[in-house]
């Protein structure tokens, strides 16, 4: 933590009641496994847990709880509150009070990580940065992030996600960024907010929790980036981010590599500096632009920017690179995967020279616009060229299906990963690149392990 706080002062702000007196404390631990004789223990509760139920087990081993309800018989400071999840964000908000240097939000239907990933590239550089560890962007991660704040950082980065409204708002109310940007926005998630509108509102609050003398970097490629505008809160400054050249941020002369690694002029406000991008793929062009205006606002010179942007080598399981024994190019993508990120895949793959071939798992979290966006990637697949499609579970079949319409021989649909890697295996030479995508459910990482451990 940034420094200590007391059970005290934050009964005194957010309500709920004291027992056993205050204490002061300056780590905090939430995992029964992990206890911290020094810490502050908060008993979470989630989807599949409740931490409320093994409080028998932390009564004397920390400094303190917080809880719902009080320890009958314990002696240790307890602040009682009416939600503990909630409590936790507070605790993470005082952090956030203490910190003076500039913070960063991020949004967006993909690409969020990367872009965290390319800030801690740019700020790393010269300064101590806090950013999210991995992917911890919800109610639980942000302040965590917040929680991670040591007194020596300069500048925070926080990821946020959501999946369903005002969410976003919430996260802001904690973090309170005063520099943000959506990514982009995809049908992602749709289920949990009703509509692809319905994702631009919520992801839009990064935007309207802004204080005035914030700054709103705004990707002006995407269909909201009016509606944005249109709602910015007074006293907010617009920085425009996109490939067109009315943009404050642009690139210039982008060349693409055979491998899909992008260089391009990184121009910002007249002022330019070439970057070589490692990561793969031409979207990651528009998450270094977002990342290059963020960082920009936080007064980063364009050639520190560029120098960071070319310096971040990759961001696991996005877009990896590997050679299998086999010779074949193996590209781990099985992070994640929504209808932006399949053509993002489809885009790169489509530009490698030799034989091309895609893995899909399912794409879940997609409600009933499920089946069209699984057909939609296999036409895609096919218009763009690639040679095969290999699907794996019920909702990617549909991609398959529409991949080889009309070319039953080529159809590659199947329900385990066992059988579909013994297929591909005989596909894999020096000659061949395969990408390997599917949403988290899918775990398709276990398909990148079967090619890259040669089996
Ligand atoms: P999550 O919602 O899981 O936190 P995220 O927004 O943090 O995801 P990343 O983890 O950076 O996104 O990337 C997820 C997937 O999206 C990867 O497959 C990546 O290659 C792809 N991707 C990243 N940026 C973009 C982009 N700008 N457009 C399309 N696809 C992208
Ligand atoms: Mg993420």
């Amino acid at each position: 933590m940034i420094g200590a706080l007391s059970l005290q002062e934050l009964q005194q702000r957010f309500g709920g009641e004291l027992v056993n007196g205050s204490v002061t404390f300056d780590a905090v631990c939430t995992d029964t496994r992990k206890l911290d004789a020094g810490a502050l223990f908060v008993a979470l509760k989630g989807e599949n847990f409740d931490a409320h139920e093994f409080l028998g087990d932390v009564d004397g081993k920390v400094l303190g709880v917080v809880t719902e309800r009080a320890l009958s018989g314990s002696r240790m400071p307890q602040w009682v509150v009416a939600d503990t999840n909630v409590a936790f964000g507070h605790i993470g908000r005082l952090c956030r009070e203490q910190f003076n240097g500039p913070v960063i939000g991020i949004t967006g239907s993909c690409g969020k990580t990367t872009v965290k990933e390319m800030l801690a590239a740019i700020f790393g550089q010269r300064h101590q940065v806090c950013v999210t560890q991995g992917n911890l962007n919800n109610h639980f991660g942000v302040p965590t992030t917040l929680l991670s704040l040591q007194p020596e950082h300069e500048v925070l980065v926080v990821e946020m996600g959501a999946s369903g409204p005002n969410e976003i708002g919430y996260l802001c109310s904690i973090a309170k960024p005063e520099i943000t940007a959506v990514n982009n926005v995809m049908p992602a998630h749709v289920e949990g907010f009703g509509s692809v509108d319905g994702i631009a509102t919520a992801k839009g609050q990064i935007y309207t929790s802004l204080a005035p003398g914030g700054v709103a970097v705004i990707n002006a490629d995407d269909n909201y980036a009016d509606y944005w505008r249109g709602g910015m809160p007074e006293g907010v400054r617009n920085l425009e981010v996109g490939f067109g050249h009315q943009c404050a941020v642009h690139p210039d002369n982008i060349e693409l590599d055979g491998q899909g690694r992008a260089a391009f002029d990184l121009v910002i406000e007249g002022v330019s500096h070439r970057v070589q991008l490692q990561v793969l793929g031409e979207h990651n062009v528009h998450n270094a632009l977002v990342a290059a205006g963020c960082a920009y606002a936080a007064d980063i010179p364009v050639k520190e920017i560029a120098e960071g942007l070319s310096v971040l080598s990759g961001v696991g399981g996005r877009m990896q690179s590997f050679t299998a024994s086999s010779g074949a190019t193996v590209i781990d993508d099985s992070y994640n995967a929504n209808p932006g990120s399949v053509s993002a895949a489809i885009e790169l793959l489509a530009q490698r020279a030799g034989k091309k071939i895609l893995v899909l798992g399912d794409m879940a979290e997609l409600g009933p616009e499920a089946d069209k966006a699984h057909r939609e990637m296999g036409a895609l697949a096919r218009e763009r060229g690639l040679d095969q499609l290999f699907t794996l579970g019920t909702l990617s079949a549909a991609a398959g299906t529409a991949f080889a319409a009309g070319r039953p021989h080529i159809l590659r649909n199947f329900s385990e990963r066992e059988s579909l890697i013994k297929a591909l295996a005989p596909e894999l030479d020096g000659n061949t690149t395969v990408l390997v995508k599917g949403s988290r459910s899918a775990r398709m990482e276990l398909v990148v392990q079967a090619l890259t451990n040669g089996r």
